[in-house]
């Protein structure tokens, strides 16, 4: 149960890794008005992988958990620019509530406290299309099939001016330590923000693209996993704001630079123990590890569109990116969509899968529920593990590398989404079709255009 009580510190008020408890909301608000907090948004991150948000004055944070904040279905269709996708189902008329998740309530700037929302029916009923709400619910499923998931996520992103523009064209390295050094102010700056949120950063590095840099959060369960990847994108892009800078979490801020990626390390345990190590099958897995990731490396062609779904996400997904272009797996092969990663001294963390074909686009609470699900899949059927691949990809003869190459076009990744029944399964037909809406208007509005365009439009789309 997570109490905030009255008079503590407001250091107290964060998140707490409680998925479920109760808080006393009139001790919470009086702790976080001590602090100075004027407002609370609620934020949800919708179709498109736009994070939204609804305020309410400080005094008002009984009304955001009990009664919810009003948000017209079309909320889930907006695209990432003014266009709206409506559906049959999602349009002008009806209403919905977006009800924050006091447990996780934190401050994020001055006179600001943050919190994600779930959206519900106006009466509280769940509503089909909320993908914080279909996450949870892929994790109550593997709970009830007795395994524990955990989720650790990376994020990437890319430093440009406020206005998106490039920010330098000078000398690079990758992974340099004077490009780390040369913006330290700002560095130090998300280290603090992170501590004092209680987000647990485990790396901070210059990454390999100009202006690009990466921090990576400690597993924990899906949810608040998922949650603390946008409290991650509000931190970062505070920081940055404060020393002049605006962040890019786009899949290709600008055609030919690196691209983003938003990968997940994924670790499973049931009552026995860890199921990606301590087995008697390939690099230690237990029957279970290798059905999942038979299970995730069957399903990637169905979920393309749902994690690496944007118009800019095919030209990240390439291979030579590291970025997971084609569906296979492999101990510790960073070409392969699926990393295997075994339990040695390096990883304190244990034995785990990272997915890499997730990119800055994608809903973190869709690319959840989408990993979790595809495992769980691949344990409900018993499906055999393929053959690793042991090397870059690209090496393979040409029929295997056709055979396992991921879509190459957004309409391609698009149209499997729509066929498939495992997609539905995992996530509903309103988040499928919603996702299809929105994804499908971007191709319309920018499946032509000018890549530099393009990218130019979508710089500043995910950040928060
Ligand atoms: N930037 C690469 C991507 O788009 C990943 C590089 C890495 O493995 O860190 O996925
Ligand atoms: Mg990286």
């Amino acid at each position: 149960m997570t109490q905030v009580e009255p008079g503590v510190s407001g250091a107290d008020v964060r998140p707490t890794g409680a998925v479920a408890g109760s808080v006393d909301l009139a001790a919470a608000g009086a702790v976080l008005a001590d602090r100075g907090v004027r407002i609370v948004l609620g934020t949800a991150v919708d179709m498109s992988g736009v994070t939204r948000a609804k305020g309410v004055p400080i005094d008002r944070l009984e009304a955001f958990v009990d009664n919810g904040m009003g948000a017209s279905p079309s909320w889930n269709v907006f695209c990432v620019d003014f266009g709206i996708a409506f559906t049959p189902d999602l349009g002008v008329t009806g209403d919905l509530r977006l009800r924050i998740d006091p447990t996780r309530l934190t401050v994020v700037d001055a006179g600001v406290a943050w919190a994600p929302a779930s959206i519900t029916q106006q009466d509280g009923g769940v509503f089909t299309g909320c993908a914080r709400t279909r996450l949870a619910h892929v994790v109550d499923r593997a709970r009830v099939a007795g395994l524990r998931p955990l989720t650790g996520a990376e994020l990437e992103f890319v430093l440009v001016q406020p206005d998106g523009s490039a920010r330098s064209r000078g000398a690079w390295q990758g992974y340099g330590v004077r490009t780390a050094l040369d913006v330290a102010p700002f560095l130090t700056d998300v280290q603090a923000r992170f501590a004092d949120a209680g987000l647990p950063l485990e790396q901070v590095h210059a990454e390999y693209g100009a202006d690009q840099f990466e921090v990576s959060i400690a597993p924990a369960d899906p949810l608040l996993t998922a949650d603390r990847t946008v409290l991650a994108r509000i931190l970062v892009g505070r920081a940055a704001a404060r020393h002049g800078l605006g962040v890019s979490f786009s899949p290709q801020p600008f055609p030919g630079g690196a691209g983003n990626g938003a990968h997940l390390h994924l670790s499973l345990a049931d009552a026995a123990g860890p199921v990606f190590s301590g087995g008697t099958g390939p690099h230690r897995m237990t029957p279970k590890g290798a059905a999942a990731v038979a299970g995730i490396v069957a399903g990637l062609p169905d979920l393309q569109g749902v994690l690496a779904g944007s118009v800019l996400s095919p030209l990240r997904l390439k291979p030579g990116n590291w970025a997971g272009a084609f569906a296979c797996w492999g101990l510790e092969n960073r070409e392969a969509a699926v990393r295997f990663i075994g339990a040695t001294a390096g990883n304190p963390h244990g034995a785990n899968v990272e997915l890499k074909a997730i990119d800055g686009s994608a809903n973190p609470y869709l690319a959840g529920a989408a990993l979790v699900g595809l495992a769980l899949d691949g344990i409900d059927r018993d499906l055999p593990l393929p053959p690793e691949v042991p090397v870059d990809p690209v090496t393979l003869p040409e029929a295997d590398r056709e055979r396992l190459a991921l879509a190459g076009s957004q309409t391609e990744a698009l149209d499997a989404l729509d066929a498939s029944s495992l997609a539905r399964h995992i996530l509903g037909d309103a988040i499928v079709d919603g996702t299809l809406a929105v994804r499908r208007y971007e191709h319309a509005t920018y499946g032509d255009a000018d890549p530099e365009a393009a990218a130019a439009a979508y710089r500043l789309v995910f950040s928060c």
